[in-house]
């Protein structure tokens, strides 16, 4: 994986990841980059979607059509509409859900995946038979694409990752395939096309990765309230596995930007690297449901094994 890390898989255990040499506290052990992402309406406000960089009064320069994504200058919104104009109708249709803001977020961020599986398969940014106006026309032609795109992490990286589908009973797989007609409907016709040319049934493929994006999502929260402001598919670092008792955390510096893992504490060679999906200083049972109903995964650590003989 990089000079830190490396996988490990066995039977009992599924896949995992070890140190390769000693990682004292504070080690910067792994940087992942988000494959795709989103942002809530609110904290999109003091987002600069094009550069990404956070800001302390909200951004004037937003898209009139869906207010989803603000700028940081006009010149920031000419080359994001490029990327955005893929995407717009989409968020649209994603406010006007009655979803939570989890939802949107989940919404978002697949969205985005998909429109980038799109373009991975061919579809051109700049001819995508996507509706614009022809002031907007001339925005198309704007060189780059937003500095958040990683050239390094593709669809097949968030294809490898695991979905835990088989551990969801058939109503809530079910629950899953409606979230994922949703999206569909909600993508444009282009996109749909170019992402799904060749797959049987979309329907099915997508409640799968709705699968995969629920197991492996990092989450942006604000450091002052604690609500999340933002999700991401991050498959570099989705092998790092849970653990009520973990040896290492993530931080992060923009919402939407790379991610790295840090040591909390000193990691021995061949030890394995674990992080915290929940609250860790709730109690075992709060952390047994939450791990369940977001990750699909009954933990098994040490601590939640010793909690468990104590009782
Ligand atoms: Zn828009
Ligand atoms: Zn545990």
């Amino acid at each position: 994986m990089n000079q830190n890390l490396r996988i490990r898989e066995t039977k009992d255990h599924g896949r995992y990841c070890v140190a390769v040499r000693k990682l004292p506290k504070k080690t910067e052990i792994i940087t992942g980059h988000p494959y795709s992402f989103g942002i809530t309406r609110m904290a999109s406000r003091k987002t600069c979607a094009w550069s990404l960089e956070n800001f302390e009064t909200p951004l004037q320069e937003g898209c009139p059509h869906c207010k989803e994504v603000w700028y940081e200058n006009k010149s920031a919104r000419m080359k994001g509409f490029r990327w955005h104009h893929l995407e717009c109708k989409t968020f649209q249709a994603i406010h006007k859900t009655n979803y939570n803001a989890s939802y949107k977020l989940l919404f978002k961020t697949i969205a985005r995946a998909i429109i980038l599986k799109a373009l991975e398969s061919g579809l051109n940014p700049k001819s995508s038979g996507i509706p614009v106006s022809k002031s907007q026309q001339a925005w198309l032609e704007e060189e780059a694409m937003p500095v958040w795109l990683s050239p390094e992490v593709t669809w097949k990286s968030f294809e490898g990752l695991v979905s835990n589908k088989e551990a969801l009973s058939k109503r809530q797989y079910g629950e899953r395939l409606k979230l994922a007609e949703k999206i569909l409907k909600m993508l444009a016709p282009a996109v749909v096309e170019f992402a799904f040319k060749g797959i049987p049934d979309p329907m099915d493929y997508l409640a799968e990765c709705i699968c995969r994006y629920e197991c492996n999502c990092f989450g942006y929260f604000n450091p002052k309230t604690g609500n999340q402001i933002g999700s991401a598919i991050i498959p570099e670092i989705s092998f790092i596995n849970h653990s009520c008792a973990p040896n290492a955390k993530v931080t992060y510096y923009y919402i939407g930007g790379a991610i790295t893992v840090e040591a909390t504490s000193d990691i021995p060679r061949e030890g394995e690297v674990n992080i915290s999906y929940c609250d860790e200083r709730k109690g075992r049972k709060t952390r047994q449901e939450y791990l369940f109903k977001y990750y699909h995964f009954h933990c098994q650590c040490p601590k939640c094994q010793s909690q468990a003989k104590g009782k």
